[in-house]
């Protein structure tokens, strides 16, 4: 049997990127799990994997965590770009350091990481990053206005880094989830705004799991290198 690439796991401390450790794990691929929560990411256990406290907003940091991981286990493969928050708001009433933060870590927590490990993979002329944007990165909701930009954003740069690596033989994918059962709603401050939001999520029945978006991921990931899904937009059928 061949022996399976690294992938590197932004955000895998909890929800979406926590199932898509456990689902590239599965694969047999070695892993470098990336987060602020260390001990989220060591709890999970997972073999042949090394987890590091990184926060996604400092380039350096994640660096010298991708260094220290293809040391051990060889060049990454992939890169799923999953951290993220969601912090909704009203705009004249939100405080704008809400918007940064979700700038800095929705936009440029994911540019970090192309950043770091797109040159690699353009000398070696293989290997696959994975953007996690959301569904609201193609349509807009009440309250969403800076998130929305953020996921808007990375729609946009993700297509267009996309055709700057293509004749390298790399691959850009997005994959825009619809509302997914996990923590990303608990960090938003205005408690009417989360008590309408779960009011929502109860018209769509039975929302996405983060093993339904785990499962995209690694569809994506797992066409031929030739073969690139350009983007997956996923929803509960019930979503609108
Ligand atoms: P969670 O809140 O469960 O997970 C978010 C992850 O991002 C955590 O592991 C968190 O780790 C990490 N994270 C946040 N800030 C940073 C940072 N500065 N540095 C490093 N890691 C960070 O939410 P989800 O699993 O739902 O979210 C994953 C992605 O999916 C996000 O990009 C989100 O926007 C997107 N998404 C989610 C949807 C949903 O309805 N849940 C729908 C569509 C898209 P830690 O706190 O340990 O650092």
């Amino acid at each position: 049997m061949s022996k399976k690439g690294l992938i590197v796991i932004t955000g895998a401390s909890s929800g979406i990127g926590e199932a898509a450790a456990k689902a590239f794990s599965q694969a047999g691929h070695p892993l470098l799990l990336l987060a602020r929560r260390l001990d989220r990411l060591e709890a999970l256990k997972l073999p042949n994997t090394i987890c590091e406290k990184v926060d996604v907003t400092n380039l350096d940091e994640i660096k010298s965590a991708v260094a220290k991981a293809e040391k051990k286990f060889g060049p990454v493969d992939c890169l799923v770009n999953n951290a993220g928050v969601m912090l909704l708001g009203v705009a004249d009433t939100q405080d704008p350091k809400e918007w940064e933060q979700m700038v800095q870590v929705n936009i440029m927590g994911v540019l970090n990481g192309i950043h770091v490990v797109l040159p690699g993979m353009k000398e070696r002329r293989h290997g696959t990053i994975i953007d996690i944007s959301s569904v609201a990165g193609r349509k807009t909701y009440p309250n969403h206005a800076v998130y929305c930009g953020t996921k808007f954003a990375v729609h946009a740069f993700t297509e267009q880094i996309r055709e700057e690596a293509s004749s390298y033989d790399v691959r850009f994918i997005t994959i825009a989830p619809g509302a997914v059962e996990t923590e990303l709603l608990s960090h938003t401050t205005s408690k009417k705004i989360v008590d309408d939001y779960q009011e929502w999520k109860t018209t769509m029945g039975q929302p996405l799991q983060s093993e339904d978006v785990a499962n995209s991921i690694l569809f994506a990931y797992q066409q031929p290198q030739r073969v690139c899904i350009r983007e997956i937009v996923l929803c509960a059928t019930r979503q609108d």
